[in-house]
């Protein structure tokens, strides 16, 4: 029987052999070094601020993988070797396979800074890091101060994470102003004033020089090249985005760039062996999205179309258009469709704030055809399928607004915002 061999028990991993199993008997299994069974990377943050242990972040019971047919075995894969069609593992243990499908995720990104690898300091990303969290920063008087260094999404969780146990943040983001290479310009300030009024303390345009290390080599301080100015903290949060986990492969002969190179039905060079989710990068974009994905609704899109190619059906990966949400402390962000932080050529945005200063929404517009490009919502929930409809049948702008109150979650709220923002977008249209 066929030997599918899968490394990585994340989204991408787990819904491929699941996946497979409702498609076929094959011989299915899940290689993790991280955690016996998958769970939700997306609810890391919730363990450590007590809503969730980690129980409830495991999508399924774990008698679910025996039930299916679904072999697990928690091991680290050193190499691929393709021409054998076999794994090698750190204890020297090797494994055959059929087919290999890579969906081995992302790491933290460290840029050679000067006491990175001291104790004390330390990403957000997999189960260990949060375990590691827990010793470096349990509470106030264990971490009396945390820098984070890096300002995206991982980086404002762990802001709010720590401030929940009422630890002191200081936040250096390199840019002039919060997450402004993919957020347009208000939005970006609002959620400058955001994060500091929960106190953390916010510096922008400020970079990490040096980690420094106390006498028994553990992180006691960061050094900002800007100001000269020695920080003293007990935890330093490497938050400056992830890249694909590919150092284990650079020998294997698959193709890497960033990630590892596939084409639009998610094999890579070499015969029987696939990437998926945040590991795989596209030789270029699909519809102008990025060629690397590193989103949790992506991989669990790759996985289900390589579970067909591999059951015999070969399938493109074909992501739709492009949505993502998050959230920076209270105020809850989606997209749907491009907006970009300034208008690209033939592009504008309408830019709607609330007084309360938690709302906004960017909609962006083609200039010569007035046809609905994208939207932002800040602090104002909207409906996906909506979203996606107006999209797909390319409505115009001002379509979209005249019935903006169609794709609202909570029409009573709705009501009270909407003719600020239609005054808003009305009086633009006069002004243009
Ligand atoms: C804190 C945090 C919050 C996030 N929040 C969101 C969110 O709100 N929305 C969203 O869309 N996305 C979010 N993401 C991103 C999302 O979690 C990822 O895109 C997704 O989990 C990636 O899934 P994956 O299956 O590709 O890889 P992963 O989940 O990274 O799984 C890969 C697995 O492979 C294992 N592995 C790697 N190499 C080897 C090897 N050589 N041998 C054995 N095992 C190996 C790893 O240990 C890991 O367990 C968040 C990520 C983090 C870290």
């Amino acid at each position: 029987m066929e030997h599918i061999v899968i490394i990585g028990n994340g989204i991408s991993g787990v819904t491929t052999a699941r996946h497979i199993r409702k498609l076929s008997d094959k011989k299915i299994t899940i290689i993790s070094a991280e955690t016996d069974h998958f769970f939700s990377r997306t609810a890391l943050m919730y363990i450590y601020m007590g809503h969730m242990k980690y129980e409830h972040t495991k999508p399924y019971e774990d008698y679910f993988w025996k039930k299916n047919n679904i072999e697990l075995k928690r091991a680290f894969v050193e190499k691929v070797n393709h021409e054998q069609k076999e794994l090698l593992f750190a204890d020297g243990e090797t494994m055959a396979y059929d087919k290999l499908v890579l969906a081995v995720g992302s790491k933290s990104n460290k840029f050679g800074w000067p006491g990175q690898d001291l104790d004390g300091v330390q990403g957000l990303y997999n189960f260990q890091d949060l375990e590691q969290l827990e010793k470096n920063a349990p509470n106030s008087k264990v971490c009396k101060r945390a820098v984070i260094v890096g300002g995206g999404l991982i980086g404002i969780e762990l802001a709010e994470m720590l401030h929940t146990r009422n630890i002191p943040v200081t936040f250096l983001v390199r840019e002039s102003s919060f997450w402004d290479g993919v957020l347009p310009e208000g939005e970006s300030k609002m959620l400058n004033r955001h994060i500091k009024n929960h106190h953390i303390d916010l510096r922008l345009g400020m970079n990490l020089k040096e980690i420094l290390a106390d006498e028994n080599g553990k992180a006691r301080a960061v050094v900002i090249p800007e100001t000269g100015e020695e920080i003293a903290c007990d935890l330093v949060g490497l938050t400056a985005g992830v890249s694909p986990n590919v150092d284990f492969l650079k020998e294997s002969g698959i193709e890497l760039g960033r990630g590892i190179k596939v084409n639009p039905f998610l094999e890579t060079n070499i015969k029987d062996i696939y990437a998926i989710g945040d590991c795989a990068e596209q030789h270029e974009g699909i519809n102008g999205r990025r060629p690397i994905e590193a989103v949790w609704y992506t991989g669990r899109m790759m996985g289900e179309a390589l579970a067909q190619t591999i059951c015999g059906n070969r399938s493109e990966y074909k992501p739709g258009h492009w949505f993502n949400s998050a959230k920076f402390f209270d105020i809850e962000y989606q997209t749907y469709g491009w907006v970009f932080a300034k208008p690209r050529e033939n592009e504008m945005h309408f830019h709607w704030k609330h007084d309360d200063d938690t709302k906004c929404i960017t909609i962006c517009t083609e200039a010569s055809s007035g046809k609905f490009l994208g939207i932002n919502t800040f602090g104002i929930r909207m409906r996906h399928e909506v979203f996606d409809r107006w999209l797909t049948e390319e409505r115009s702008t001002d379509y979209v607004m005249q019935h903006l109150k169609n794709a609202n979650f909570d029409p009573e709220f709705f009501k009270k915002v909407e003719p600020s923002i239609l005054a808003a977008y009305n009086n633009q249209t006069v002004n243009a």
